[in-house]
C-alpha cells in the first residue's frame, strides 16, 4: 500500500495545467432525442476539438431501473449510431460500451471501501426514484459509486454534466478525496463542465425531455415523424384561438426555435406570436422543418451506419480496446495500493 504521507501529493494525471481529459456517459435508451442532443451530445462534439475525450454508453447503469435484456443490445446499437451520426469522431475520441470494460465494475467495488452510505442516501435522484418503489434494488443506491468508477478509472479531470448530475459529481470528488487520502494520491478531482442548454423540457412543456415520459423528438426521426411529434407540443395556454396574443417567453416551442431555427427568424417568430398573427400550428411547422434541416446530415450518416452495422461494432470494439488499456493501468495501481498485488502481479 502507498505511504499515507503521499496523500498530499498531486495526482500524476490531469493536474492543473495539463490538457483536460473528459469522461462522459449516456444510458442506452435507444436513438438520441433533442434533450440528449442539446443537453450533452452537441457539447461533446465540440469538446473533441481541444480535449482528450472518453464517451461511454453506460449499459450497466441501465440495469438499476426497469430494463429489458432483449431490448438492451438494440438500444446500445441505436445510441452508438446517434453518437456517430451527430459527429462524435472515433479517430479523436474513445467511444465504447461500459460493459466491454470489466474494470468499471471492479473499481466500483473497490471504491466501496471509501464511499459513504450517508451521502448515497442523500442523493436526490435516489430519494426520488426509491420513493416510487416498493422494493429498492441496491444498484439504485450504489449507482453513484459506479458513476464515480466510470470517471476515476480514466482519471478524467472534467465531466460535462447537466445541473441534475452535479450532486453525483460532487460525490465522485468526495470519493476521490477519501480514496486519495487513505491510499495515496492517484485520482484527480474532476471538475464539472456545465451544459450550456440548461434543462430541456419535453413536448409537454413541463417535465424534462425523457423517453420514459414519451415527450421526446428523436434526432434521427424522418420528417413526417418529427412533424407528428412536434405538432403535439404544448404551447402558451393563454392562446386559445388562433388570433389570441401569445407569450413566446413561456412557450417551450419558442425555446426550441431558439436552438434550431435560423437566428434571423427568431424576432419575427416572437413578434407574430405576441401579435397573434401566426397560429401555433404554423409556428410549430416552422420548428419541425428547422429540426428536420438541422439533422439532415446526421440522418444521412445514420442511414450509412445502419447499412453497415459491422462498422459500428468495429468502432465500439476499437474504442473498448483503447479504454481497456487506460483502465488496466489505473486498476493495476489501485490494486497495488489497496494491497491486492499479493503475488507481485504474478497471479495475473
Ligand atoms: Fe408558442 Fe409559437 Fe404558439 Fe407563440 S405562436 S405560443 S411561440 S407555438
Amino acid at each position: 500500500m502507498a505511504d499515507p504521507s503521499a496523500a498530499t501529493e498531486q495526482p500524476t494525471s490531469g493536474e492543473a495545467g495539463a490538457a483536460s481529459r473528459v469522461f462522459s456517459g449516456m444510458q442506452p435508451s435507444g436513438e438520441a432525442h433533442l434533450g440528449n442532443y442539446l443537453g450533452a451530445l452537441r457539447q461533446w462534439v465540440r469538446l473533441q476539438d481541444d480535449h482528450e475525450c472518453f464517451f461511454c454508453i453506460v449499459d450497466q447503469h441501465a440495469i438499476t431501473g426497469e430494463f429489458s435484456p432483449d431490448e438492451l443490445p438494440t438500444r446500445v446499437f441505436d445510441l452508438a449510431v446517434s453518437f456517430l451520426a451527430v459527429g462524435l469522431d472515433p479517430e479523436r475520441s474513445t467511444i465504447f460500451v461500459q460493459s466491454d470494460v470489466a474494470e468499471h465494475t471492479e473499481l466500483a467495488w473497490l471504491l466501496n471501501a471509501v464511499a459513504p452510505v450517508g451521502e448515497l442516501e442523500r442523493m436526490t435522484q435516489y430519494k426520488d426514484k426509491s420513493a416510487r418503489l416498493e422494493s429498492i434494488p441496491a444498484g439504485l443506491l450504489n449507482y453513484p459509486i459506479l458513476q464515480a468508477a466510470d470517471i476515476l478509472l480514466y482519471r478524467a479531470t472534467a465531466v460535462p454534466v447537466g445541473e441534475d448530475q452535479l450532486q453525483h459529481l460532487e460525490l465522485t470528488r468526495e470519493i476521490a478525496r477519501r480514496w486519495n487520502g487513505r491510499f495515496g494520491s492517484l485520482f484527480p478531482e474532476p471538475q464539472p463542465i456545465l451544459s450550456e442548454a440548461g434543462r430541456i423540457l419535453g413536448l409537454d412543456g413541463n417535465a424534462k425531455m425523457s423517453k420514459s415520459l414519451d415527450n421526446t423528438v428523436g434526432i434521427l426521426a424522418e420528417p413526417d415523424e418529427v412533424w407528428g411529434r412536434v405538432r403535439t407540443a404544448v404551447t402558451d395556454p393563454q392562446r386559445v384561438r388562433r388570433d389570441d396574443p401569445g407569450r413566446p417567453e413561456v412557450c417551450n416551442v419558442f425555446t426550441l426555435h431558439k436552438h434550431f431555427t435560423d437566428p434571423e427568424r427568431i424576432p419575427d417568430i416572437a413578434q407574430q406570436c405576441r401579435a397573434g398573427t401566426r397560429g401555433c400550428v404554423e409556428c410549430k411547422k416552422i420548428l419541425s422543418d428547422s429540426i428536420v434541416d438541422h439533422f439532415s446530415g446526421a440522418r444521412a450518416r445514420a442511414a450509412e451506419l445502419r447499412a453497415d452495422p459491422d462498422q459500428v461494432y468495429r468502432i465500439l470494439e476499437e474504442g473498448a480496446e483503447r479504454a481497456r488499456r487506460e483502465a488496466r493501468s489505473t486498476i493495476r495501481e489501485v490494486r497495488e495500493r489497496m494491497g491486492m498485488d499479493w503475488a507481485g502481479g504474478r497471479s495475473r
